[in-house]
């Protein structure tokens, strides 16, 4: 883009931002949010509002580099430390008409926490005590805004584990986790986040705080814990979550396999899931991946695909679980090596190299969908074929880390070399095209843990048909007002927003 281009949307920016900052003080918002919850929770000034402004969107990244934002500054930033203060600040706004976005830790990867007309950010974060822990029912009740770092220690000492541990534990909250419908490093054997969560409060836009009792099953209708796990802030505000917890298992016995193929360590990977086994951990890394963690370890000269593979439980059960494993491993012609592999992604499986791309003026991104097992080699293949023909130098890469009894999710890395922006971007719009479409096409999702978002919006349509409509009306019937992170999950903005859903190759 020119540099007239940019001060013309700088400036526009500006002016709205100044309109936003004008009606929340005509409302007198600032000063009845503070009645609340104290002013020294109220955040105005602008580097404040900034830090909140963006999550780890990349393509927002990619932007930033020029200073340049996808949306607009939040008008305000307000830290509520309990379920009734929550409900306070959304009363005030909906009686003041002034949209609000739930706010974890902002580690997002879509843009779901990014602000379209300057609203209200509602921090979740001072909300972080653990409320119960019934080691009876083996359940633990825990406030939104608490790290997930934090949380899953505090379970550990007490020799439990929650089983949920993304990426990202470290970075983002309880809240974020359910609320974006999240998949953790141990999702083959203790489930999605969805599959973890039994009970939860929330705030809805009329103010009422919904509760759903933690019960293991109920046949009461539809799901209403389903309606909210997966919400992104959309429909509710959550304040409480119950989760089951596990003991720390007894016993852990870790593979790591080199196979002749990614077809190899796909058919052993179903066949794990298939015979009902639970493994902690299944990584499959495809030739690229694997190149990159192997250097030196000579198994992998004549079979280039790696899998991780660890199991665990009572001592009998993980030893049995690993016997079938080795033995359905040599059906398909691997071979084990030392666990060095394994053990160097353990001692960094929080530590993200995203930034040392994007320091580096690298366009990197990631996209993870989900794909029955039948249709995952020839997604792989399509998506790869499509992209080496966008540009010479353009990565891609692929591993799989989260099996099912009928699929996998897919998780691509894409990237581009250092180049201008003006090229880069329509290219990146390109790939994120082709890998969602081809994924549609090959009857997968286009999402299996990091959301919609703002980004995923234009598939949104095309992933649920009728079932959009649906969604759009259940939205309408909860928040009339369309108050709760508008514009984000495929569904409207209000009017005068910036258009969530344009066509971002031509932002250049
Ligand atoms: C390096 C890195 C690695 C990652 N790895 C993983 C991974 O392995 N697995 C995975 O699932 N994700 C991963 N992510 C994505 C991200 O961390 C998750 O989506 C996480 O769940 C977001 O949590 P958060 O608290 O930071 O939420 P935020 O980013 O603050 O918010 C995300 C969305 O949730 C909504 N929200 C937040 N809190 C609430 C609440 N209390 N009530 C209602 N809505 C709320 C927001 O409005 C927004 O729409 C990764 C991200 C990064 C940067």
């Amino acid at each position: 883009m020119s540099s007239i281009g940019v001060s013309k949307r700088l400036l526009k920016t500006v002016l709205r931002l100044i309109e936003e900052m004008t009606i929340l003080l005509t409302k007198d918002l600032p000063a009845r949010f503070a009645d609340v919850i104290g002013a020294g929770h109220v955040l105005s000034d602008e580097a404040a509002r900034d830090a909140y402004a963006h999550d780890r969107l990349p393509f927002a990244n990619f932007v930033a580099r020029d200073g340049d934002r996808v949306g607009t500054l939040p008008g305000l930033v307000v830290r509520p430390a309990s379920a009734e203060e929550v409900v306070d600040i959304v009363r005030l706004a909906a009686e003041a008409d002034q949209p609000v976005i739930p706010y974890g830790s902002g580690s997002g990867v879509l843009g779901g926490t990014i602000p379209l007309k300057g609203e209200v950010m509602i921090d979740m974060q001072r909300m972080d005590r653990i409320v119960d822990l019934n080691l009876d029912d083996n359940l633990v009740t825990v406030e939104a805004g608490m790290n997930g770092g934090a949380f899953e220690e505090a379970l550990n000492t007490k020799g439990y584990t929650c089983g949920h541990r993304p990426q990202s534990l470290e970075i983002s909250t309880v809240g974020g986790w359910a609320a974006c419908r999240g998949g953790g490093q141990e999702s083959s054997r203790f489930g999605k986040i969805e599959d973890i969560v039994v009970g939860l409060k929330a705030v809805l836009p009329d103010g009422r705080l919904l509760e759903v009792r933690p019960l293991p099953k109920r046949a009461t209708g539809p799901s209403i814990l389903d309606l909210i796990v997966g919400s992104e802030g959309a429909l509710a505000i959550i304040t409480e979550l119950t989760m089951r917890i596990w003991k720390l298992p007894e016993a852990e016995e870790r593979l790591v396999l080199a196979l002749p193929d990614r077809s190899a360590a796909l058919g052993l990977a179903k066949r794990i899931m298939q015979a009902g086994l639970h493994p902690r951990i299944v990584r499959l890394y495809d030739e690229k991946e694997t190149a990159g963690r192997t250097k030196g370890i000579a198994e992998f000269g004549d079979r280039p695909v790696m899998a991780n593979i660890v199991l665990c439980g009572e001592t009998d059960v993980a030893r049995a679980e690993a016997a079938l494993v080795r033995r359905f491993a040599k059906d398909v012609d691997a071979v084990e090596t030392d666990t060095r592999p394994f053990d160097e992604w353990l001692k960094n499986r929080y530590v993200s190299i995203t930034k040392q791309w994007l320091d580096k003026g690298y366009y990197n991104d990631t996209i993870e969908v989900t794909v029955n097992w039948s249709q995952t080699t020839s997604l792989y293949d399509s998506i790869a074929e499509q992209i080496a023909e966008l540009h010479p130098e353009a990565h891609f890469s692929a591993h799989w880390s989260h099996v099912y009894p009928e699929g996998v999710c897919q998780y691509m890395t894409f990237r581009l070399p250092p180049m201008d922006k003006d090229a880069a971007l329509p290219i990146h719009a390109r790939i994120w095209q082709i890998a969602q479409s081809e994924t549609l096409s090959h009857g997968g999702s286009i999402a299996h843990h990091h959301g919609s978002g703002l980004f995923r919006g234009a598939w949104m349509d095309e992933e649920h048909g009728v079932g959009m409509d649906v969604l759009r009306q259940v939205k309408a019937a909860i928040d009339p007002q369309n108050l709760f992170n508008q514009g984000k999950l495929g569904l409207p903005a209000r009017p005068g927003s910036v258009d969530p859903h344009r066509d971002r190759s031509a932002d250049v």
